[in-house]
């Protein structure tokens, strides 16, 4: 678990908590992601397990508890999220199995059932218990069905933190048991400002890439991302002369998920310049998207979307992710051409 920190934007959010006493035991984080809410609950997972929380509701930080939950080593801290754990096969979404070598999209079954023994027993340091359940929309069915009746009637002294980005995608039943704590995006300005004294070196451009979640933005930044993106800009999305096949190579089918990505972001700003709406995503590139929205048609980038959002929808486990790649990238050359007809 990461060192618990509450991001300025996320303070008012801190503070509307009702006392540590008096918190419901089952609560769902939900909100974008990128904007801290794993923080946010680690903050409050330490808060729950120290002795010493004050009316803030913030834990010490330097009790025995909030140095074990500091370390990941506290035996009343659970942390419920996907593993790396590819030997026992999954059945992931409509009946596709998932590929061998790589981490589970899921958080099984079995993750949910260890949990008995530390509901089981009583705390190590007397105190409270806690789980936190990240992305808990990865809850596969069958576990989330296991932990149902843990969460109705969750055993005495225990705190349930359950973090999603996408809470509709967590099963009705359990949503309806939690307590949902609703986060959401910072002001743009106030974003920028916190990029920026973070060293962010393009915050305005980052943030609009991140879909304006300042903690994605910060990651972007941080990443060999800006090289990436140039590049594919440059050999691909700018131009209408692209050699797919050649593109693909240069890039390496390993950066399929990007190309997909930055595909549909950048579909998004033609389609939104021919509406004469702002650029969402790319507003660096303002001079090139309205040259190639000039000539370009509605209709063919439409098409070309719906082909991404399908794309995107299998993307963590393509067959083949060269073929896939190249697919992409003939169709979005095709949608240019079809803009010249
Ligand atoms: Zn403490």
């Amino acid at each position: 678990m990461t060192a618990p920190r509450i991001h300025p934007w996320n303070v008012a959010l801190w503070r509307s908590l009702p006392p540590l006493a008096g918190m419901r035991p089952v609560m769902l984080l939900a909100g974008p992601a990128g904007i801290g809410k794993t923080s946010f609950a680690a903050a409050l997972a330490h808060a729950l397990l120290c002795p010493h929380s004050g009316a803030d509701r913030l834990a010490c930080g330097s009790c025995p508890s909030c140095r074990l939950a500091s370390a990941g080593n506290h035996p009343d801290l659970r942390l419920l999220g996907c593993e790396d754990d590819a030997e026992e096969e999954e059945v992931v979404g409509a009946g596709v199995p998932a590929p061998r070598g790589k981490a589970s999209r899921w958080i099984k079954v079995a993750s949910v059932r260890l949990l008995a023994d530390f509901l089981a027993l009583s705390a190590h340091l007397g105190g409270r218990k806690v789980v936190v359940v990240e992305q808990a929309e990865r809850l596969h069915p069958s576990a989330a069905n296991a932990m149902l009746k843990t969460l109705e009637e969750p055993p005495p002294a225990t705190h349930f933190l359950l973090v999603s980005g996408k809470p509709v995608r967590l099963p009705a039943t359990v949503r309806s048991r939690c307590v949902t704590l609703a986060f959401t995006l910072p002001p743009v300005a106030e974003s920028v400002e916190w990029l920026r004294a973070q060293g962010s070196a393009r915050p305005e451009v980052a943030l609009a890439q991140a879909g304006n979640a300042p903690l994605a933005a910060l990651a972007l930044d941080r990443a060999d991302y800006w090289k990436v993106r140039d590049a594919f800009i440059d050999l691909v999305l700018g131009r209408e002369d692209f050699d797919p096949v050649a593109a693909v190579d240069r890039l390496g089918q390993d950066s399929f998920p990007f190309m997909a990505q930055a595909m549909q972001r950048w579909v998004y700003d033609l389609l939104s310049i021919a509406s004469r709406g702002p650029l969402r995503y790319n507003p660096d590139c303002a001079q090139i998207l309205h040259r190639l929205a000039v000539r370009s048609s509605r209709p063919a980038l439409l098409r070309f979307l719906g082909h991404l959002n399908g794309v995107m929808r299998s993307i963590d486990h393509p067959l083949n992710a060269r073929l896939a790649a190249q697919h992409c990238l003939f169709a979005y050359r095709a949608a240019l051409c079809g803009m010249e007809a």
